[in-house]
């Protein structure tokens, strides 16, 4: 198993304090990964700045074909790529293997083919006697981090982006899921130049901050926790370095009186629990209507409970544990809070699981109020409350009542309904009769403080590169 980090074209092993690597599903150490020096990280630095000058100025098509080959060799290695990603992280097999793996090939590509496509404002003659065209080059180096809930497929969100706009970048993976980018790293020094992505090591609060606070790096891109993101802005404010910010989300679900309740529970038991809950956007506070709200907690409840983890036979797992002890204890602490409140009633689940790993079971919070703890703030786990509403202002106004602004949805058979709610949400995404659903070619990012960096889709692109006038005096 690697755990060199990449600098420029070697793989050195980091010199400093070692993170246990844990696997999520027994606590068992996976491996020791020693974290970069203060050196290892300028080494890092310096070699992304001598590779944007060469790499900055080659074409659109020459980037597009490294981004192709790069997406081949991530496919013909899909297998070893999802069981090293359900090793680190805990994931069921199938999960990694069927839903990630080949999104995340297809968010290589798709910038392959993105960045031979974009489109500005036309060049002309808007003074007379001057034409002006626009260009969008290179930002620079980007310092780049990831956290560890989807840690390839943030990668590929954040440098297939980066580099197709002509950027060369220095990445830090989560300290606790660095596994996969190191087998990636792997892909990277065969295929690219040297220097245009290094991939280093360590933990947020040493090299983290040492990579904010860089003084080369033109742009940071993070995503990850509200307070993390506001650390990066306040090492951006120092320089004024571009950032591009991904942070959590708490997100509402408006479900209808008219809605299909069969849908929506169906919907619900995948998008609020995918992952163990841990995604920023999954459906974890619902907000239901007078007439449906005692069907849907009944029957969510019971669709729920039949949710399958911790089996001996992965393949038949729908969620795996929480990514660490401490997370785990995080969650069992929400649910606890909440419990202890008259009003609420846990329908099922409610408590952690399994005798070894960080299992949680999962749970629905049934009685919620909009003021309380559980509706207000982000559990990350297999946590899903219920509220009922009367009024449809009321679901829409508690809905919008969140620091987050990242992704919601609504459900009703009443598209004019539907239509004026999405328009009234302020979210990133809504979505309709669904959830979840990503697609390389939409872009996905929040409002608030939800961050507003954008991943995948043309604005990904336009938010790697930067808008440049060009003005010709006729003479
Ligand atoms: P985190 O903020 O603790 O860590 C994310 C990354 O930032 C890690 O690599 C970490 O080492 C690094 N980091 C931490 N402190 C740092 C500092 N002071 N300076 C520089 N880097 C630092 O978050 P996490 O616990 O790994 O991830 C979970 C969070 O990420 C959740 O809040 C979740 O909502 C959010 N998230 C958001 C999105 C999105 O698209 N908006 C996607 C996935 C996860």
């Amino acid at each position: 198993m690697n755990i060199d980090m990449l600098i420029g074209a070697n793989f050195e092993t980091g010199t400093e304090t070692e993170e246990q690597v844990l696997n999520p599903r027994t606590g068992e150490l996976i491996k020791g990964v020693p974290e970069a020096s203060t050196d290892q990280l300028d080494r890092a630095v310096a070699a992304a700045e001598r590779a944007f000058k060469t790499w900055s100025r080659t074409t659109p098509g020459q980037r597009s074909s490294y981004l192709l080959r790069i997406a081949n060799a991530i496919e013909a290695d899909a297998a070893g790529f999802a069981a090293l990603e359900a090793l680190n992280c805990g994931k069921p097999i199938n999960a990694v293997l069927n839903d990630e793996i080949p999104a995340i090939v297809d968010c290589w590509r798709f910038f392959a083919g993105a960045v031979r496509n974009m489109t500005a404002t036309v060049a002309g003659e808007y003074l007379p006697g001057h034409t002006s065209m626009i260009r969008r080059d290179a930002i620079g180096i980007v310092g780049s981090i990831a956290p560890w809930n989807y840690p390839l497929m943030m990668m590929a969100w954040k440098l297939a982006p980066a580099i197709a706009g002509g950027n060369t970048v220095v990445f830090k993976p989560s300290e606790q899921t660095p596994l996969t980018a190191l087998k990636l790293a792997k892909i990277f020094a065969d295929i690219l130049p040297e220097g245009v992505v290094n991939v280093i090591l360590g933990r947020g609060a040493t090299v983290g901050n040492a990579l904010i606070n860089h003084p080369k790096i033109n742009m940071i891109s993070i995503t990850g926790d509200v307070s993390t993101g506001k650390k990066v802005l306040e090492a951006a404010a120092k320089s004024v370095k571009r950032t591009h910010l991904e942070l959590g989300g708490k997100a509402p679900v408006i479900v209808y009186d008219d809605a299909d309740l069969d849908a929506v529970v169906n919907g619900l038991k995948a998008f609020g629990f995918y992952n163990a809950g841990q995604d920023c956007t999954a459906a974890c506070r619902i907000y239901a209507g007078p007439k449906i709200h005692d069907r849907l907690v009944a029957d969510l409840s019971s669709a729920v409970s039949s949710i399958k983890y911790n089996l001996a036979n992965d393949a038949d797992n729908d969620i795996g544990p929480l990514i660490s002890r401490r997370q785990r204890d995080r969650v069992a602490s929400f649910v606890e809070r909440a419990s202890e409140l008259p009003h609420i009633q846990i329908t099922t689940g409610g408590h952690m699981a399994g005798d070894k790993g960080f299992y949680y079971e999962p749970t629905i919070v049934a009685g919620a109020l909009q003021t309380d703890e559980i509706v207000r703030r982000e559990v990350f786990g297999p946590v899903v409350s219920i509220t009922r509403f009367s009024e449809p202002e009321d679901a829409i106004a508690w809905a919008n009542d969140s620091d987050y602004g990242l992704a919601s949805s609504v459900w009703t058979k009443d598209i004019t309904k539907a239509m004026q709610t999405a328009a009234a949400l302020q979210y990133g995404c809504t979505w309709i009769n669904t959830h979840f659903m990503l697609v390389n070619e939409m872009p996905h990012g929040g409002l608030k403080q939800s961050g507003y960096g954008k991943d995948m889709s043309v604005y990904a692109l336009e938010d790697y590169t930067a808008v440049r006038h060009v003005m010709i005096n006729h003479g």
